[in-house]
């Protein structure tokens, strides 16, 4: 098994993102505590071991724009509806951490001091050096955009290593191993045939954004207990997405 990237120099800090939907458990919407608690337990376990954490959740669960404007509302209206769901999910997920001793923080890049911070990137790395977990919400702050891209943003802003991409399989597979016999999973792979064969790892921008920069991606499930933790350490299933 290849080891999962190692972070620059001595600092462990990596970006987990995990989709909307990752918190639905099985109610088909919205937020489901027990799944959130369970997530956040894996958090937990991560930051136990010294790790800085950034995190970014999507919003699929409660709105997306695409489907917003498929039934005929305005596009960018409909990408902000999405970005608010976000901030919806990331409060859940920082009560859900809090409840358990760990200290958070939820950024937003649509400023709404009464609810949670504003995006500072100076401010973040702060935040991260003294052990908070970072929660980044409401996207990139602009419309026509996914999380995924966030995600692969601010981990980049924020200097860590690698993006931990949540899913509910454990890695990627050529084809859907949920529908389809005989699919097989990669170790490891690269952007540009993530690209070419239309896998969904993350959509095509984040994809582009992370070759560019050469950030790995390491696809890993999210239905391991201490599953995160693990992949971590470069133990357990998963694949890894490079240069
Ligand atoms: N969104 C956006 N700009 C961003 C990030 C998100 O407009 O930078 C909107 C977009 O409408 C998207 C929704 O927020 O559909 C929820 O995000 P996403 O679909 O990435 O959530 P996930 O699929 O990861 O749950």
């Amino acid at each position: 098994m290849t080891d999962a990237p190692a972070a620059p120099g001595d600092r462990k800090r990596v970006m987990l993102k995990i989709s909307g939907e990752a918190l639905m458990g099985d109610q088909g919407f919205g937020l489901h505590p027990p799944t959130v608690q369970r997530i956040a337990a894996e958090v937990k376990r991560a930051h136990d071991l010294d790790y800085e954490l950034c995190l970014v959740i999507g919003g699929g669960n409660i709105f997306r724009g695409l489907s917003g404007s498929a039934q005929g509302m305005e596009r960018a209206t409909a990408d902000y509806m999405g970005m608010l769901a976000t901030v919806m999910n990331a409060l859940g997920m920082q009560a859900a951490l809090e409840a358990l001793g760990i200290h958070t923080r939820v950024i937003s890049a649509i400023p709404m001091d009464q609810v949670c911070e504003p995006y500072i990137r100076r401010r973040a790395i702060r935040h991260l050096e003294k052990g908070r977990v970072c929660i980044f919400a409401a996207g990139t702050g602009n419309p026509y955009f996914t999380t995924d891209t966030a995600a692969t943003l601010r981990a980049m802003e924020m200097g860590c290593s690698a993006i931990y991409k949540g899913t509910q399989v454990d890695g990627v597979y050529d084809k859907d191993p949920r529908r389809e016999e005989g699919a097989t999973r990669f170790e490891t792979i690269t952007y540009d045939e993530v690209l070419r064969r239309n896998l969904k790892v993350m959509d095509a921008s984040a994809i582009a954004l992370a070759r560019d920069n050469a950030l790995p991606i390491v696809v890993f499930s999210l239905h391991e207990a201490g599953g995160f933790a693990s992949v971590l350490g470069g133990v357990g299933k998963f694949t890894i997405v490079h240069p």
